[in-house]
């Protein structure tokens, strides 16, 4: 497999669909202040032209490796989106984002990294109910326990509501 399409068939038969599966490296990023990288990026579905154009429609895979918002150990999880592309044979300046392609052949790689992340969540957890590392001291409170507010959440007659609050600051 490979992330190029050879679309030289697609050209001369507008309104025929041709189904392909490509695979393909992204390159690490940072998303939102986040280590984000994709591995595994395989793609499949079909592409027609329509005169110059190519659509692309199918769907993207891979596993992103990021880390815990709360705690900071790696995450990894599968991830999937939606593959709808439109390559152009010119590059239009009054709209530099779109997607070209060239000498008949079609470039994955830059429509499957933005489809991947469109998905990707707001935040990743390593679980759900990860308790995060104590703000004071740094020890993750998943495995282990600090003093530094001993008694303050059982006692407190508001740490129902604080609780609340700080679900609301996360998102
Ligand atoms: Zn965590
Ligand atoms: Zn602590």
């Amino acid at each position: 497999m490979s992330s190029t399409l050879n679309v030289i068939t697609a050209l001369k038969t507008p309104g025929q669909s041709y189904p392909f599966e490509a695979d393909t490296t992204i390159e690490k990023m940072q998303v939102l202040g986040d280590p984000v990288e994709f591995t595994d990026v395989t793609a499949r579905g079909e592409f027609m032209s329509s005169g110059e154009r190519i659509d692309v429609d199918g769907e993207a895979k891979a596993i992103v490796v990021s880390r815990c918002a709360r705690c900071l150990k790696p995450v990894s999880e599968p991830i999937s989106a939606p593959l709808h592309a439109t390559f152009h044979r010119q590059p239009d300046p009054e709209d530099p984002d779109q997607y070209c392609y060239e000498a008949s052949k079609v470039e994955l790689t830059d429509a499957i990294r933005d489809a991947l992340v469109l998905e990707l969540p707001l935040r990743f957890l390593c679980k759900a109910d990860c308790k995060g590392l104590c703000p004071k001291c740094g020890i993750d409170l998943n495995t282990g326990s600090c003093t530094c507010q001993e008694g303050e959440d059982d006692l407190n007659p508001f740490a129902a509501l604080r609780s609340i609050v700080e679900y609301n600051e996360e998102v």
